[in-house]
């Protein structure tokens, strides 16, 4: 059976503008609100490295809200997951604007003692967050999907107690920093892994439960209620030649749709849902998920995800999390 889990990434834009209370508190509130009224739940991916910035440089008044915000969302059953864009990590303060550090653009492609010491870093603000020295977050989304080359990071998380990633999405291609989600394993909903995300590794500590989408014309983007201007994290500042670079990524006839909760519309995601339940199959022991992935920053119409959420509820199609899914999932491979 498909179940439905809903992922949140907690953050400002990745270029450091924005403040926390208009970008990140009240959306988060607006849909914490909608999804505790339906008695549901979804994975809030804490970015620990702004924040930990924010807060070491008392750059924003909302930070003790957010602050909070995030440890009242884990006492109400939210899933608090890691996530981090570690451009953020040596950020510094200049004239009131944030200097951020692009040489760690990709956590992957550090050194692996830094890679250590960031992830630590990041699992000890959460531990603050939550208010819990004992908190370990079952799972982690890599800055701007970015999880390749995928060792030695995995490995990394994978001693810190983290057990599940969902930075994949089917069909991403990012030639600037040479990410290739094109080829994952098929048919499968998860899929343990080791030495690439995207190659099924049954001896793979980690399991990758990938953002689910929807191949589409590239025409069909226009669809979609604000289209990213760069990227969802935000864009960096980039040279005019690896502009072009990344335009060779939309220049593609199919281009991945990811199940968003903050841009698309109700018909747009029970659209995505209703494709995915017409292959769904007849297997009711193990559970299907389906991950969808929302910022708070681009929150627009909270009354979308309250509809979708009445769809998924009106077809007794569950609505989940990492944690409660995790060991299901475990359970029913090793029987
Ligand atoms: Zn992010």
């Amino acid at each position: 059976m498909i179940e439905c889990i809903f992922t949140l990434d907690y953050e400002i834009y990745g270029n450091g503008s924005g403040c926390l209370r208009d970008l990140v508190y009240e959306p988060a509130a607006r849909l914490a609100e909608v999804f505790l009224r339906h008695g549901s739940r979804f994975v809030l991916f804490v970015e620990a490295a702004e924040l930990a910035r924010i807060e070491e440089c008392d750059a924003d008044p909302a930070i003790g809200e957010v602050k909070e915000q995030v440890r009242d969302l884990h006492r109400a059953g939210f899933e608090i997951g890691l996530h981090i864009h570690p451009w953020w990590c040596n950020a510094r303060r200049e004239n009131a604007a944030w200097k951020l550090d692009y040489n760690e653009y990709n956590l992957c492609a550090l050194p692996a003692a830094r890679i250590s010491d960031i992830v630590a870093e990041g699992i000890h603000y959460l531990r603050g967050l939550v208010g819990r020295p004992d908190f370990t977050p079952l799972s982690f989304r890599a800055g701007n999907w970015l999880f390749q080359p995928t060792q030695p990071l995995a490995g990394i998380l994978a001693k810190s107690g983290i057990r599940v990633d969902s930075s994949v999405f089917r069909g991403g291609r990012r030639h600037d920093h040479g990410l290739d989600y094109r080829r994952t394993p098929k048919g499968s909903y998860f899929w343990h892994f080791g030495s690439d995300v995207t190659i099924d590794d049954p001896n793979g500590e980690l399991v990758e439960f990938p953002i689910h989408t929807d191949l589409v014309p590239f025409w069909r983007m226009n669809g979609v209620r604000r289209l990213a201007h760069g990227t969802a994290c935000g864009a960096a500042g980039r040279s005019p030649s690896s502009a072009l670079t990344r335009l060779t990524d939309f220049l593609r006839f199919n281009y991945p749709l990811k199940l968003d909760f903050c841009r698309l519309s109700a018909e747009q995601m029970i659209a995505m849902i209703r494709r995915g339940l017409s292959k769904d199959g007849h297997s009711h022991v193990i559970p299907r998920p389906i991950v969808a992935i929302g910022h708070t920053k681009d929150l627009s119409d909270v009354s979308a995800v309250d509809a979708f959420l009445t769809f998924l509820s009106t077809n007794e199609i569950a609505v989940s999390t990492f944690r409660e899914i995790y060991p299901r999932l475990v359970s029913a491979q090793a029987a």
